[in-house]
């Protein structure tokens, strides 16, 4: 597998659309875990949005890594609603400063915009880590990013650090008691069901994972 350093919009369009397919195929799942700890409405609400995201994927040219991440976050939010309307656009608004002009970016790039989305939902949704939030997820996820691409890695093991984190928070997240949304009325009984938040953040991690991972392999 080719170790390369930087990523390419055509490559992060196809990452994202892999993205969306995990979340529109994980609905139900979301829907089972939203329904034990909250009101039962995030699968389909991440569905619909994803879905509208991958459609507006596949028809739209990108000048740079901005509108391509600005267009995704809005395209999310138009269609969401709610809390996580808000906090998934975020995820991809946040941290867009830093990609204007930009039509390539480095693992450390790439890393730093995933914190910057981080820090922005912390900022706006005052979620601290251990509430039992996508925050739970989403935190590792751009930790571990950081520290790979600060250690050299190359995009596919920062993406794959992405991962991993992000779904050993999302498990870590069922041990936790909630503390902010509306789990937080679910209290002890919310104990050993993962965060739906959460989770989405990983199957988020997981589609770019595995579909850049195939991209390498087919040798792009
Ligand atoms: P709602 O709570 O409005 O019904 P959803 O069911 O779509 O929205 O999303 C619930 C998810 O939103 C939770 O699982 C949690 O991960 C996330 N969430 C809720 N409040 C916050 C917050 N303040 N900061 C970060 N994430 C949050
Ligand atoms: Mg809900």
């Amino acid at each position: 597998m080719m170790n390369k350093s930087i990523i390419t919009i055509e490559e992060m369009r196809q990452l994202l659309i892999s993205a969306s397919d995990q979340i529109i195929d994980g609905e139900p799942m979301l829907t089972k875990l939203d329904l034990q700890i909250g009101d039962g409405d995030h699968g389909i609400g991440m569905k619909a949005g994803f879905s509208a995201l991958k459609t507006m994927l596949k028809e739209t040219n990108f000048d740079d890594f901005y509108s391509f991440f600005r267009e995704s976050g809005i395209t999310l939010l138009r269609q969401m609603g709610g809390a996580s309307g808000v906090i998934f656009c975020t995820m991809f608004i946040g941290g867009i400063d830093i990609l204007k002009g930009k039509t390539e970016l480095t693992a450390s790039e790439l890393a730093e915009f995933f914190s910057a989305g981080c820090s922005e939902i912390r900022r706006r949704g005052k979620a601290k880590p251990g509430q039992k939030t996508m925050v739970d997820a989403l935190q590792p996820a751009a930790d571990a990013m950081t520290e790979a691409a600060a250690a050299g890695d190359g995009i596919c093991e920062v993406l794959r650090a992405g991962m991993d984190a992000s779904e050993a928070g999302a498990e870590a997240s069922a041990q936790m008691m909630p503390g902010i949304g509306r789990s937080r009325h679910f209290e002890s009984a919310a104990l050993n069901i993962p965060d739906p938040g959460a989770v989405s953040v990983s199957l988020i991690f997981k589609g770019i994972y595995i579909r850049y991972a195939e991209l390498m392999r087919s040798g792009m």
